[in-house]
């Protein structure tokens, strides 16, 4: 099984944003200001936003994801490939896969997606979205986790 085909069953970028959410949810969003965990979603900022102290965070903040300018179909389809399907794949190899044109942030990625497997449970979430038989996968419309 391919990448590629992990890679198809993300439709787009906002229902990854979505997944991100309901992961992100699920786990707990904690206000890096005061700590309270109590927060409003933001629609128009893709943000959590902290009823105590109004503190944002975004969908990406605090997670392996922070920082990166790939697409969140970038990460959700490599962290699915290779919690689920537990095989590995070279930077160089990925890179192909995704098209990318450029080395060195899909190494990043790869290098930040490995390093994190072992305690990010973020990469276990994934697979609730992702049903898999022997010739295809597919995303499941999930509202709850
Ligand atoms: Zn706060």
């Amino acid at each position: 099984m391919k990448l590629s085909e992990f890679y198809k069953s993300f439709p787009d970028e906002s229902t990854c944003a979505h997944i991100l959410k309901c992961i992100r949810e699920a786990q707990g969003v904690i206000c890096k200001k005061c700590g309270n965990i109590e927060h409003y979603w933001k629609k128009d900022k893709k943000s959590f936003e902290c009823k105590e102290c109004n503190y944002r965070t975004s969908l990406k903040n605090g997670t392996i994801i922070e920082h990166s300018n790939l697409p969140l179909k970038y990460w959700l389809s490599t962290i699915a490939y290779i919690n689920i399907i537990n095989e590995k794949i070279s930077a160089l190899q990925l890179q192909k896969e995704l098209g990318h044109n450029r080395y060195e942030p899909i190494w990043l990625m790869l290098k930040k997606i490995k390093n994190s497997s072992k305690t990010d449970n973020l990469l276990h979430k994934i697979s609730d979205y992702i049903q898999i038989n022997k010739t295809e996968i597919r995303y499941i419309n999930k509202k709850n986790l």
